[in-house]
């Protein structure tokens, strides 16, 4: 189903009136964990001003430590939204088992799928029968071939609105985070009809590094990109050192813009 021998024309997905997969590059944008009232409404008026269509933030986390911030559960999704609505943006945030489907459904837009959970298949059954939108991100260490494998988990269910995200691999290299994968967008493209944007924040999780990958991404014809942002990276409580300051993240959109035209 996510082939595009079965489907040859290239999928949108209506995320409540943001299309993505059309003509205008669709970002996503907000920080890593949702902290606090103060922290998300900063952070969705920054986004919305600068042209973003949709508030990233975590409310359950997947911290590699147990004693590391696991995320403000269901008072997060619920400021979240609320700063989503006060500044015209949509929500996407994570789920991570499916008990918390519900509470998710009730507060976003789009569930995101993360990395470490692309191959959580009873998640993404129980994801797609909700029929919402859902972003699937690319697991650190799953091929492409894989990947649309778990999106096929989602579309057997009768679910259509998959978008997929690079979001970067893990390879030998140490000086990024990740290795984003930018040739996995037109790999993509060609196997599968359906919208891939790209997450160079966590694809490199240097802040210095996010900003050319970002044009790189569009360039090479991400529907879409995945962007953290902090009022104060330095204090975040997750991934600061990826985290972009506002005006870095005006002048990415500034950059994308144009970039978006160029091609
Ligand atoms: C995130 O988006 O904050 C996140 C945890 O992403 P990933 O699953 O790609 O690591
Ligand atoms: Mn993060």
């Amino acid at each position: 189903l996510a082939s595009r021998d079965w489907h040859p024309e290239r999928s949108t997905v209506d995320v409540d009136g943001v299309i993505v997969g059309g003509d205008e590059v669709i970002v996503m944008a907000g920080p890593c964990s949702v902290e606090s009232e103060e922290q998300i409404e900063a952070s969705a008026a920054s986004v919305a001003r600068a042209g973003a269509r949709i508030l990233r933030g975590g409310a359950y986390k997947p911290r590699s430590s147990p004693y590391a911030f696991q995320g403000l559960g269901v008072e997060g999704l619920r400021i979240m939204r609320e700063a989503a609505d006060r500044h015209g943006l949509k929500v996407v945030t994570e789920v991570m088992r499916p008990k918390q489907i519900d509470s998710v459904a009730k507060y976003a837009h789009i569930f995101q799928i993360g990395a470490r959970n692309m191959q959580n298949f009873p998640l993404l059954q129980e994801v797609g029968k909700t029929g919402m939108p859902v972003l699937l991100k690319r697991g650190m260490s799953a091929t492409i071939e894989e990947w649309l494998q778990s999106a096929e988990y989602i579309l057997a269910e009768d679910n259509p609105n998959v978008i997929l995200c690079e979001r970067g691999i893990r390879t030998y290299e140490t000086a990024t985070r990740n290795t984003l994968d930018l040739s996995a967008i037109p790999v993509v493209k060609k196997k599968s009809h359906l919208p891939i944007i790209a997450d160079p924040s966590h694809g490199v999780g240097l802040r210095d590094k996010v900003m050319p990958m970002a044009r790189a991404s569009v360039a090479a014809g991400a529907d879409g990109l995945m962007i953290e942002t902090h009022p104060n990276p330095p204090e975040a409580l997750s991934d600061g050192p990826q985290s972009l300051y506002f005006d870095q993240f005006d002048d990415l959109m500034d950059q994308v813009r144009r970039v978006a035209l160029a091609i």
